[in-house]
């Protein structure tokens, strides 16, 4: 999609901090961090919600690449959060399906 900021990024016009990637998915330092360590994993193909995603492969291999990169940053074991907002009320800003990894701190419940 062309007016996609994720988009450009796995295109290579913009350049984010990258740490994982591969035929599926593509994986950055958010901009803004909510912890010492957050991180962003997103489809490369344009999945716009969560709603829209129909590939249950790719579903899976999402949250393996979650757990995957946690065990690389070195906070699998001490634990992590991970975080898919939708739409309005879940506080999605940025249309393009993405999973957030949050560690390096304790997390606090209820989210916000
Ligand atoms: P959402 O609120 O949609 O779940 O999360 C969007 C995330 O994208 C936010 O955490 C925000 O900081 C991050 N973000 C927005 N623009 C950029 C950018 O240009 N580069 C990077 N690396 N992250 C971004
Ligand atoms: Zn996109």
């Amino acid at each position: 999609m062309t007016d996609c900021l994720f988009c450009k990024m796995v295109a290579g016009e913009i350049k984010p901090d990258v740490v994982y990637e591969d035929e599926q998915v593509f994986a950055f330092r958010d901009i803004n961090p909510k912890a010492p360590t957050h991180i962003l994993v997103i489809p490369k193909q344009h999945v716009a919600t969560l709603n829209d995603l129909q590939d249950k492969g790719l579903a899976g291999h999402l949250l393996q690449t979650v757990a995957q990169i946690a065990a690389t940053e070195g906070i699998a074991e001490v634990g992590y959060r991970t975080v898919i907002n939708c739409n309005n009320e879940g506080g999605q800003e940025v249309y393009h399906l993405h999973l957030h990894l949050l560690g390096g701190r304790p997390m606090t419940w209820p989210a916000g």
